[in-house]
């Protein structure tokens, strides 16, 4: 079949991709998930013509948000076990595009939220595999406070905004549970807005991404 989809590479996030690995989409629903993410990113592209990218990326993690909404009101709500204080999730590999990092720095800068730089110095240059070969206790995101709480919560990439699990979170734990395994949600849409955004912009991981924010532009502390 001829697809109408236009030719190229694009980024798929890891959870579209594995689904298209395992056959979960026949070959006429994967069309229609390209074309969705041709008109994610083409979107976006249109934001950040009319917008600051700044407010372009806040307002995808609005739609991110959006859709996540619907996904816990449809059947698979009930099932979705993370909870306030759970924070298994935030010892993980997290990208973010470049203007959500920028949104991160203007977010530290104006709310003067700290964040663990050690942890931002052992994350620096770990793309998603080496991440796994750092020691638990360097994994912690940089803005995990120490209640377990997200220090950017308002901002946080969506990367974070569309990760649910379905399976016991006590499989989370990669410390306890090394080869345990975890049954993530999977909300079609949000994936699709998330990586859409990936596609308009350039992206990495959120250590480098934020350092380099913070290079270019440093915080202001007297503001
Ligand atoms: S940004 Fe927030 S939600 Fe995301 S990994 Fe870090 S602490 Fe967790």
């Amino acid at each position: 079949m001829e697809s109408k989809v236009e030719k190229g590479c694009f980024f798929l996030s890891a959870a579209i991709s594995d689904a298209f690995k395992s056959g979960l989409f026949p070959e006429r629903a994967k069309l229609e998930v390209y074309k969705e993410l041709v008109f994610w990113r083409d979107q976006y592209k249109k934001l950040r013509i009319t917008h600051d990218p700044i407010r372009a990326a806040y307002i995808y993690q609005q739609e991110v948000d959006r859709s996540m909404e619907a996904y816990k009101k449809s059947k698979y709500g009930p099932q979705i076990k993370c909870a306030k204080g759970c924070s298994f999730c935030c010892y993980q590999h997290v990208s973010v595009s470049q203007d959500e990092a920028m949104l991160i720095r203007e977010f530290l800068e104006e709310d003067k939220v700290s964040y663990n730089e050690q942890l931002m110095k052992a994350q620096l240059g770990k793309g998603e595999h080496e991440y796994k070969t750092l020691a638990f206790k360097d994994k912690r995101c940089m803005f995990l406070n120490d209640k377990g709480e997200c220090g950017i919560y308002e901002v946080r990439p969506c990367a974070c905004r569309k990760h649910v699990v379905l399976s016991d979170p006590k499989e989370c734990s990669v410390e306890e549970f090394p080869d345990g395994l975890v049954l993530k949600g999977l909300d079609v849409t949000s994936e699709l807005i998330t990586s859409g955004m990936y596609n308009a912009t350039s992206g990495g991981s959120m250590a480098d991404m934020v350092h380099k924010a913070l290079q270019e532009k440093p915080i202001n502390n007297n503001q």
